[in-house]
């Protein structure tokens, strides 16, 4: 689907394509699920990367002292439990020294409502800089739900990173976030009557976990 969303990344990349396919194949059973959400991940964490800010370090190597480099900023990645999990090792295998928090929302069933039930996350500094994670931006209702919680602490540096998204939560997390960047694998076609996305993969949780 053509993305023509502000504030929306659409990550366009061939190994990006391969791997979405291989998670949107039913047949794909979990432990190749979980290898091809590390390397999405992975790649998301690189284009991401490419926005953080650096400070300039002295170095010295084995023939002489040279300018070097340091990140600037405090990653904190917060995956959106269950199914967010899937992502922290892939981002940690890029951005190793991040924080890691916890937030944990249940959908109703009934409503589609974000309930919580787990939130702890570490000290975020003034360099803090939050990347959410949730591979599927579905009705956005968690999504929003988190950022709400988040800017309500007054952090204000926060992206949100996924897999797959549909229209219908990139249109309700730009509209009520405006100034939160989303980083996406896939813009899929719409959202069914249950709230999933189509076509999608299904349940990420228990594609990553096995628990269909
Ligand atoms: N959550 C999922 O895991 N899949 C969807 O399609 C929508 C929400």
């Amino acid at each position: 689907m053509k993305n023509n969303f502000p504030n929306f990344k659409l990550i366009d990349h061939p190994l990006i394509k391969k791997d979405v396919t291989l998670l949107r194949d039913k047949k794909t059973q979990p432990e190749y699920f979980r290898a091809a959400v590390r390397r999405l991940s992975n790649i998301l964490a690189v284009e991401i990367g490419k926005t953080l800010k650096l400070k300039e370090v002295k170095v010295e190597t084995p023939l002489e002292k040279t300018k070097g480099y340091k990140l600037n900023e405090q990653i904190i990645l917060i995956p959106v439990l269950r199914a967010g999990l899937s992502m922290v090792s892939g981002f940690l295998d890029i951005i190793p020294d991040c924080k890691v928090g916890h937030i944990g929302l249940q959908r109703n069933e009934e409503t589609l409502q974000p309930v919580e039930y787990y939130f702890k996350i570490p000290k975020v500094e003034s360099n803090s800089k939050i990347i959410l994670l949730d591979p599927m931006l579905a009705t956005g209702g968690s999504a929003s739900w988190a950022l709400k919680y988040l800017t309500e602490k007054k952090i204000k540096k926060i992206v949100f990173a996924c897999l797959v998204a549909a229209p219908e939560g990139v249109k309700k997390l730009l509209k009520e976030h405006n100034k939160v960047e989303i980083y996406s694998a896939a813009l899929d076609r719409e959202l069914n009557n249950k709230g999933y996305i189509l076509p999608g993969l299904g349940d990420a949780g228990d594609r990553t976990f096995g628990t269909l």
